[in-house]
């Protein structure tokens, strides 16, 4: 019998990026892809700035899994749901059916964080962060008007932004008394507020939902400071956790994602993880930049050649055309924030208590430094 296959569990960004890596470095080594979606490859990023870029569900979509089997050559099993992991047998368990590994790549991804609220339609907020889920959002929105959303995050300002330009009425409420909370200093986040306003989007700050509930037409959102926003659709967009239960009831080490270390080790043998479901060497970075560097030494690892990830500066776009916002995160929370307005632009420097640069946030035309200020950040790995 031949050598169990390499089992790769999601097919995400992560999942599908270590396939595609380890077939640069290893053409012959069985592999197995197992995804509980249809384990389409497609760029979630496009998800929030899908009107703009003028993309229906069925553009976003990209290969299919059989033409992404073949590309790998690699089995795809779509619609397979992974129901437990044994890390003693080597196994993974799927419905009806276990599956041997020689070496096991969790990338389950994360699950969106869900709203506590009462109301009797509290159950249909919705949340996007797959193909399927944006597909349902689109379809409940087509033909209609207006959308409340629930966060005021990366992802809730990209879709406020989207949804405005395309013509929705958009309302978005979040606790925080200015957009962007955490990524940008004030002065920075007050010129994405304004730029998001004229494109027509509403701001609800500092308060909260509370209960949504049906209304004759549509739905209707109570926030905690008294006012009732009418909507046709509710999507909340407060942040994802690492899926990590599989990896927990395995008794596998995890914190606030997989733990694993710079090889991207989780803490039984020949079992990895990346992408948002992995806590590598102390940090969740739930992005694109972060994942790609993963998968490459991963894969390194996987044909032989162990090789622990490093990351570079990896400043992320935001994706709203009203204004444009670059942010390195800092590291840490020790400093402070320097920050230079000019009517077209804001840069705002972090730095800590040794006078060196560890994040910056640039609005407008000050994204234009991008490069020249992260050559001068730190490595967020070295
Ligand atoms: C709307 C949106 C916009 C974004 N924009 C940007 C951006 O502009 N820039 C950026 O850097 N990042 C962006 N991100 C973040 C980035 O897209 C994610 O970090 C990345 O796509 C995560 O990839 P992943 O493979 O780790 O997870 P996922 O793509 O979520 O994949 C998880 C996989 O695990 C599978 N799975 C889970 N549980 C099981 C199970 N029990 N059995 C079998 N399979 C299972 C799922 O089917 C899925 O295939 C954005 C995210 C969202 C939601």
């Amino acid at each position: 019998m031949g050598k169990a296959p390499i089992i790769v569990l999601g097919s995400g960004l992560a999942g599908y990026g270590v396939a595609r890596e380890l077939r640069k470095l290893d053409a012959e080594r069985a592999l197995v892809v197992v995804s509980r979606d249809e384990a389409r490859a497609y760029s979630k990023p496009m998800l929030s700035n899908a009107f703009a870029s003028g993309k229906t569900v069925t553009q976003l979509g990209g290969a299919s899994a059989a033409d992404m089997a073949a590309q790998l050559r690699a089995e795809v099993r779509a619609n397979t749901e992974v129901r437990a992991i044994d890390t003693v047998r080597r196994a993974i368990e799927l419905d009806g059916e276990t599956l041997t590994y020689s070496k096991l790549v969790l990338a389950l991804g994360a699950d969106p964080i869900s709203v506590p609220l009462a109301g009797d339609a509290a159950d249909e907020v919705q949340r996007v962060n797959d193909l399927e889920s944006y597909a349902r959002f689109r379809a409940k929105i087509e033909g209609r008007r207006r959308v409340v959303l629930l966060g005021a995050g990366l992802i809730g300002c990209e879709f406020a932004n989207d949804l405005a330009t395309a013509g929705y009425t958009v309302d978005v409420v979040d606790p925080a008394p200015q957009p962007l909370g955490r990524l940008l200093p004030g002065p920075a986040a007050e010129r994405v507020e304004a730029a998001l306003a004229r494109v027509g989007v509403r701001w609800h700050l500092g308060t909260t939902a509370t209960t949504v509930s049906h209304a004759t037409e549509g739905l209707r959102v109570a926030l905690a400071d008294g006012m009732d926003l009418e909507a046709d659709a509710v999507l909340a967009a407060i942040g994802l956790r690492p899926r990590t239960d599989l990896a927990r009831r395995a008794s596998l080490t995890v914190n606030r994602g997989i733990v694993t270390d710079r090889f991207l080790a989780a803490s039984a043998p020949d079992v990895y993880a990346l992408g948002d479901c992995a806590e590598v060497n102390g940090q969740v970075l739930p992005f694109v930049a972060p994942i790609m560097h993963a998968t490459r030494a991963l894969a390194r690892t996987l044909a032989g050649m162990p090789t622990a990830v490093t990351y570079p500066a990896m400043p992320v776009v935001v994706k709203t055309p009203a204004l444009p916002v670059v942010v390195a995160p800092p590291a840490g929370s020790d400093g402070a924030w320097e920050t230079e307005a000019a009517e077209e632009g804001v840069e705002a420097r972090f730095v800590d208590g040794a006078g060196v640069l560890t994040g910056f946030a640039l609005v407008g035309a000050a994204t234009s430094r991008k490069q020249a200020l992260a050559r001068q950040l730190p490595p967020v790995l070295a």
